[in-house]
C-alpha cells in the first residue's frame, strides 16, 4: 500500500476541513537525511462527520493530526479550514484559526501543567483569545514578544548591563593606555597609573603607532549601540505598550467573570463538579478525570473541529467507555466534527463515520466505517482487522494473514508501494509503481495494485498457466 492521490476528496464547498497533499519531513541532524513522517496525505471532513485515522504506531497518524493544527508547520501541502488556507497564517491569524479547531492529546496527565490549577488551565485558551482581541501597535507587539521570553524588568537591566559594563571598562582602559602610550616618547619610557600597570602585562608598542581615538572608537561605538538598544527596550517599548495595557486592565474584571462562568459550564458538561475541580491541580485527579479536563479545555473556545489523538489509549477499559460516550454526547450537543486518531480499530469502528487507514506516512484506504470493517480491500487494512481479538470463541477469526515484521524505516521507505516488504500479495509492479487511491465502490477508495477484491499474484499465475 501506501499511496497518494485525491480521488477520495469531496467538493470543497461540502467540507469543513480539506487537507491537500500534506507532507511533513524532519531532518536527521546534519546528515542530510530526513524522516518522511507524512507523505502526500489528502483528507477531508464534512461538518458533523467523524473521521477515524488508524494505523500502527509510527505510521504518521498523530503527526498528521498535529500538522493539521500547524504543530509543526507542514513541509508542504495545504490545510483549508472553512475554505481558509491556514498553512500561510501566522501570529494572531493562526491563533484565530486554531480557536476553531482544538486538540485532545494522548497522555492527559502530561498535557496538563502540573503547577497550575484546573481553573487556570481550562481558562487559558480564553485568556489567549481575549488578549488577542486588543490590537497591538508594531512597537508594543515587539515588546510583548520580547517580555514573554524574559523574567522581568530587573532582568532587562541585568541582561543588558552585563553586556554594556565590560564594554565600557574596556573602552576606558583602551583610551587611557592609548593616550599615555602616545604621549610617551616610546614604550621603553616609564608610564604611570593604570597605563603603567597594563604596560607591564602587555606590549604597548602597537598602541603608539595608532592614534588613541582610533583605538577606542570601536569600543565606544559598540557601547553606544548597546546603550541605544537598552534605551529602546527598557524605555521606548514599555511606554508604547502602555495604552494597550491600560485597556487590558480595565477589561480584566469583565473577562474574569465571563471566563469563570464558561469554565464552570464546560467542566459541568464533561462531568466534573466545578466547585471541587477548579481549585485543584492535575495530580489530584485520576487519568480519566484528567482527560475530562483536557476535553473541557478543548471545548472552552466552542471549536468546530476536535482532533482527538488517541484520547483513550492510556486509560482503563472502563474509563475508555466513559470518555468515548462523553465524546459522542458532546459531538451531538455541540455539532462537533471529529478526527479520531487511534491504533485500536475496535474503538474507531464505534465512533467513526468514515475511516482512513495509514501506513508509513501514506493513506492506503478510505471508506465508510461499516464498509471497511466488512469488506477491507487493502491487504494492510485486512491484516489490521484480523489482529482484533474476537472475544466470542464460536465466531471464526478473520482469514487475513496477521501482520509480521516491523515498519520499514521512514528515513528510507521502500520504493513503489511502501507496504510491499510485508504484503503477501506483493508483485514486481508493486516495487516499481506507487499505487494511487482509486474508487472501488461508492465512497470506498484504495491505493493498491491488487486489492482484495481481485485475485492475488499466486492465483493470477495459476490462472495464467491454466489459460488455453
Ligand atoms: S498488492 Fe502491491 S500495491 Fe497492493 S498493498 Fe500489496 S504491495 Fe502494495
Amino acid at each position: 500500500m501506501a499511496g497518494s492521490g485525491t480521488a477520495h476528496l469531496r467538493r470543497p464547498d461540502e467540507v469543513l476541513l480539506r487537507v491537500e497533499n500534506l507532507v511533513v519531513e524532519f531532518p536527521v541532524g546534519n546528515t542530510g537525511l530526513k524522516v518522511n513522517a507524512v507523505s502526500d496525505v489528502s483528507l477531508d471532513l464534512r461538518p458533523g462527520e467523524t473521521l477515524g485515522l488508524v494505523g500502527e504506531s509510527g505510521c504518521g497518524k498523530s503527526t498528521t493530526g498535529r500538522a493539521i493544527m500547524q504543530l509543526p508547520k507542514p513541509t508542504s501541502g495545504h490545510v483549508l479550514l472553512d475554505g481558509q488556507d491556514i498553512t500561510t497564517a501566522t501570529g494572531v491569524d493562526l491563533r484565530a484559526a486554531r480557536s476553531q479547531m482544538q486538540m485532545i492529546f494522548q497522555d492527559p496527565i502530561s498535557s496538563l501543567n502540573p503547577r497550575r490549577r484546573v481553573a487556570g488551565i481550562v481558562a487559558e485558551p480564553l485568556t489567549v483569545r481575549w488578549l488577542d482581541s486588543f490590537p497591538h501597535s508594531p512597537v508594543s507587539r515587539a515588546w510583548e514578544a520580547y517580555t514573554r521570553r524574559l523574567v522581568g524588568w530587573w532582568y532587562h537591566l541585568w541582561r543588558w548591563g552585563r553586556l554594556t559594563l565590560p564594554l565600557l571598562i574596556l573602552a576606558a582602559l583602551t583610551w587611557v593606555v592609548g593616550t599615555r602610550a602616545a604621549e610617551s616618547a616610546g614604550p621603553e619610557e616609564e608610564l604611570s597609573g593604570i597605563a603603567e600597570a597594563l604596560s607591564k602585562l602587555v606590549d604597548v608598542t602597537p598602541f603608539v603607532a595608532v592614534p588613541a581615538a582610533a583605538l577606542a572608537a570601536p569600543f565606544v561605538a559598540a557601547f553606544a549601540a548597546t546603550a541605544a538598544v537598552w534605551l529602546v527596550l527598557v524605555v521606548v517599548m514599555p511606554i508604547a505598550a502602555i495604552p494597550r495595557t491600560v485597556k487590558v486592565r480595565r477589561d480584566r474584571p469583565r473577562f474574569r467573570r465571563e471566563a469563570d462562568a464558561k469554565v464552570r459550564e464546560v467542566l459541568d458538561t464533561v462531568g466534573l463538579d466545578p466547585d471541587i475541580a477548579m481549585p485543584k491541580r492535575p495530580h489530584e485527579f485520576s487519568g480519566g478525570q484528567c482527560q475530562r479536563i483536557c476535553i473541557a479545555r478543548a471545548l472552552v473556545l466552542d471549536p468546530h473541529l476536535l482532533i482527538c489523538d488517541e484520547p483513550v489509549s492510556s486509560l482503563d477499559v472502563s474509563v475508555q467507555a466513559q470518555v468515548l460516550n462523553l465524546l459522542e454526547d458532546l459531538k451531538a450537543r455541540y455539532g462537533l466534527t471529529l478526527i479520531f486518531i487511534a491504533h485500536d480499530l475496535a474503538v474507531v469502528k464505534n465512533v467513526s463515520d468514515r475511516v482512513a487507514v495509514m501506513y508509513l506516512g501514506k493513506v492506503c484506504e478510505v471508506a465508510l466505517s461499516d464498509e471497511i470493517y466488512e469488506r477491507p480491500a487493502h491487504p494492510y487494512s485486512a491484516a489490521l482487522l484480523s489482529s482484533i481479538p474476537e472475544p466470542d470463541p464460536t465466531i471464526p477469526q478473520r482469514g487475513a494473514p496477521r501482520l509480521e515484521g516491523e515498519l520499514p524505516s521512514p528515513i528510507a521507505p521502500p520504493s513503489g508501494c511502501r507496504f510491499r516488504t510485508r504484503c503477501p500479495r506483493a508483485a514486481e509492479r508493486c516495487a516499481e509503481e506507487e499505487p494511487v487511491l482509486r474508487a472501488l465502490a461508492e465512497g470506498h477508495f484504495v491505493a493498491c495494485h491488487f486489492p482484495l477484491t481481485e485475485p492475488a499474484a499466486a492465483e493470477r499465475e495459476v490462472a495464467a498457466a491454466l489459460a488455453p
